[in-house]
């Protein structure tokens, strides 16, 4: 082999390596990634900041699933358990300001339509009830933000739907009743 014919070999074989490289990249960013990071659920602090982070599961009520979730501290994992069985015990509160009552809202205000305003703007109000008993916004929100942060999030969200349907029924929809 001459060393021109082993130069280009080599050439071929660093090509190959790189095409391939550049392959395999192409299908990674494709495909949708989730870089998941163990992170505390109730603060979101992750670990160089956290040395180790505690596991701890939670048995849902009713129900054979059951839930593993990291913490920094005993506190925080006091914390969660407390949310988590806080949510198990409302969440059919939540369900029912969330969807139901909406709902049945909406319908009571196509079938009175001279009400159509102040029960639909109504909808505002049981929606942010919902949020502001039990502020579920969603779990990819939670792993971003941790549930404390979430939980505030979706407090105050509740709290100003709640005052942007009574600010509408107040300024629109009485005047229907008139
Ligand atoms: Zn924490």
């Amino acid at each position: 082999m001459s060393s021109e014919e082993e130069t280009n070999q080599l050439t071929d074989e660093v090509d190959t390596t790189e095409e391939k490289v550049v392959s395999e990249y192409q299908v990674d960013s494709e495909m949708p990634v989730e870089v998941i990071e163990p992170r505390c659920y109730w603060c979101s602090k992750a670990k160089p900041e956290i040395k180790e982070l505690l596991e701890s599961k939670y048995q849902k009520r009713n129900q054979e699933e059951i839930e593993f979730f990291l913490s920094c501290t005993p506190e925080h994992e006091n914390r969660t358990e407390k949310f988590l069985r806080f949510a198990d015990k409302f969440y059919l509160i939540y369900i029912a300001f969330m969807f139901v009552v909406p709902v049945i809202l909406l319908a009571i205000a196509f079938i009175i339509p001279q009400h159509i305003f102040s029960f639909g703007f109504s909808i505002f109000i049981s929606l942010g009830l919902g949020l502001a008993i039990l502020p579920l916004l969603g779990n990819q929100l939670v792993k971003n933000i941790g549930l404390k942060r979430s939980n505030l999030l979706g407090r105050i969200l509740g709290v100003i739907l709640i005052i942007i349907g009574v600010i509408l029924i107040l300024t629109f929809g009485l005047a229907y009743f008139e």
